[in-house]
């Protein structure tokens, strides 16, 4: 039997993250929601993969956050061992938040080693984080375009950054935290449309005061029917569209 398409996308939340995860996923099977789950260590990846039925709704990135960079360093030899397995990395990155200055060297060096890892996979999508470090995050992403197609999620850059990022062929996952903004929706509008997905990054983005959740990707949905001016049921086909194509082009789906 065939399935219909989903309606909405997810490219970037924590399912394991939540406190309750059956729920979010009982959730998205109603409304039909893809979701990736993002991990931020490896040692997160099997379980996270395991609480979703096998479905080409749920796909599962394996990850080594920049926050825990330093911590889990030795946990690389893990990620590497399970790439072969995983399609999508994610999320990785470098985070230049002054509180983990520290760590910069630490979050360099496995950052490092994951595009060299995905390089040597042929390339992978990449869920890359870029907090306070869009030009260290794009320097690095030029040096080894063979890591992948990476999908900046939230990015925060300036427009310079995003020309840059935009001619090194990365994509966006878009969610309400940066569509709130007038410098978030001002990038945003300069995003090719072609390039554009939408994410949540739940459970930490909040909507009101609870945690968001994967079919808040709708709200995301509304903001860009206005800023790409068109109906919200075009901006819907327009991303969806999109990450048929991200995902087809990674043979992630048929
Ligand atoms: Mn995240």
């Amino acid at each position: 039997m065939q399935r219909s398409a989903p309606l909405y996308i997810d490219l970037h939340c924590h399912l394991d993250l939540y406190p309750n995860p059956q729920e979010v996923i009982q959730g998205c099977l109603e409304r039909k929601i893809r979701v990736l789950s993002v991990t931020t260590t490896p040692l997160a990846w099997e379980q996270t993969k395991a609480l979703a039925p096998p479905s080409d709704l749920f796909l599962t990135a394996l990850g080594l956050h920049p926050e825990l960079a330093q911590k889990f360093k030795g946990s690389i030899t893990l990620f590497e061992r399970l790439l072969p397995r995983a399609k999508v990395v994610g999320e990785v990155g470098l985070d230049g938040s002054k509180r983990l200055s520290h760590t910069w060297h630490d979050q360099l060096h496995v950052f490092r080693k994951i595009l060299e890892a995905c390089e040597k996979q042929e390339g992978r999508i990449l869920s890359v984080h870029s907090r306070g470090a869009t030009s260290a995050v794009l320097d690095e992403l030029a040096s080894m375009p063979g890591a992948g197609v990476p999908v900046l999620h939230w990015f925060s850059g300036t427009k310079q950054e995003l020309s840059f990022a935009i001619k090194l062929g990365s994509w966006f996952s878009v969610g309400t935290g940066m569509l709130l903004s007038s410098k978030g929706r001002s990038l945003v509008s300069h995003m090719p449309q072609t390039r554009v997905i939408t994410e949540t990054d739940g459970p930490f983005v909040k909507v009101g005061n609870r945690p968001s959740l994967p079919w808040d990707v709708g709200l995301a949905i509304d903001m860009l029917s206005k800023l790409w001016e068109v109906h919200r049921d075009q901006a819907r086909e327009i991303v969806s569209a999109n990450a048929n194509t991200l995902l087809r082009q990674a043979s992630i789906i048929g």
